[in-house]
């Protein structure tokens, strides 16, 4: 009889040949929103290691770092990933296919994939939720969690007596955050405009200062954590908020990591970065509290402990808007635009 591995290879080979090309929005050049370029002619992609999945997308979120990406931003660091010997020339990521948070089912599993099946809603879609709301929460689920369970050791069962401040609370990874510290039962206080006030309130969020009203106010001190989704010029002032000696910590999303690799190399801009962070670790420990950095990262335990709690009742997640395919290009200029109140969402199909 034949193998799982000829009948795989036979079932790829005739499904290439039935889609050997399909629609997609991609760029040739890095730019502004004029590159995106809508294709019918789009290489099909295959699965090339046996730990790979192939996704047919549904829904699609937007997310600040897709806009940063159009634009070149990570690109010395995705080529190295791509090309670790640098063989290709320069440019052949192009055309380019844009974004990475999608919720859609699963069309073939490469041969050492063991927890998904062909037609899984992946990572296990909330069964409450539809494929556009699920889109909203893989990447700012995925971020916030690392920052907050990884980076800032907090858990469900270790928030009871925290207080938390989130600075940026009214965007995507603010507002997933906010629902999951109250779901642990943290205190969380958020900064964000006055007119996403009651927004976050209806998130959970237990005290609203409005940034836009001049500085944040330092009586508000005595915080266990700080997430930060802000950066800029908070680094000067949050980190005196925070308990000191008492293991508080201040974690930020907005890091150098990406600009430093892509202004001074892989090499170098990974030294830069090790230093800029072992210093500002060290100045901070030296005053009592802990000063990181959180970054997305990939996880499948978590996304599943988050689709429990959607499916409790939880969380939610937050759609702002929703575009149709044919306005890719208008999901990118809201998003361009700034001041987000949750997520926008791409619809597929
Ligand atoms: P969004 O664009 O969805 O949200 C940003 C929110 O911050 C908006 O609601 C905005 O509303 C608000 N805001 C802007 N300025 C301030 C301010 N000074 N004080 C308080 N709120 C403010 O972004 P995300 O939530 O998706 O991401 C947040 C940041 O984290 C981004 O910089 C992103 O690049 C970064 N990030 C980093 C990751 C990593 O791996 N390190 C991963 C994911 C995100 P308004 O302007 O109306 O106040």
């Amino acid at each position: 009889p034949p193998s799982r591995l000829q009948n795989q290879s036979r079932r790829i080979s005739t499904s290439r040949r039935c889609r050997d090309v399909m629609p997609a929005w991609v760029i040739d050049k890095y730019g502004s929103n004029d590159v995106l370029r809508f294709t019918r002619n789009a290489s099909f992609p295959s699965i090339t290691y046996p730990n790979e999945v192939m996704v047919k997308v549904f829904a699609a979120g937007l997310n600040p770092l897709d806009v940063s990406m159009r634009g070149g931003y990570g690109a010395a660091t995705l080529s190295m990933k791509r090309d670790p010997l640098s063989i290709s020339r320069s440019g052949s990521e192009f055309p380019l296919i844009l974004g990475r948070d999608v919720s859609g089912v699963i069309m073939e599993c490469g041969l050492g994939v063991k927890y998904f099946q062909e037609r899984d809603e992946i990572s296990w879609k909330p069964k409450s939720l539809s494929h556009t709301e699920a889109a909203a929460m893989p990447y700012v689920a995925a971020t916030a969690w690392s920052a907050l369970v990884n980076t800032g050791g907090l858990s469900k069962d270790n928030c009871g007596n925290k207080r938390i401040l989130i600075l940026g609370g009214s965007g995507g990874v603010g507002t997933f955050a906010i629902q999951l510290l109250k779901a642990w039962g943290a205190h969380v206080t958020v900064t964000c405009s006055q007119n996403a006030e009651q927004f976050v309130r209806g998130l959970g969020a237990d005290h609203v200062v409005d940034y836009t009203d001049g500085p944040v106010d330092v009586s508000l001190s005595g915080f266990d954590l700080i997430l930060d989704n802000v950066g800029g010029d908070t680094e000067r002032w949050a980190l005196g908020l925070l308990k000191p000696w008492s293991g508080s910590k201040y974690v930020t999303l907005v890091t150098p990591f990406m600009q430093n690799t892509d202004r001074l190399g892989v090499a170098d801009g990974m030294m830069q970065t090790a230093a800029t962070v072992a210093s500002k670790a060290l100045k901070h420990l030296l005053r009592g509290v802990h000063y990181r950095w959180g970054f997305f990262a990939p996880s499948g335990p978590a996304l599943d402990e988050i689709r429990d709690m959607v499916d409790k009742g939880q969380i939610r997640p937050v759609v702002e808007e929703t575009f149709s395919f044919c306005q890719v290009p208008q999901a990118f200029q809201k998003l361009e635009k700034g001041h987000a109140r949750g997520k926008t969402v791409v619809r597929v199909s």
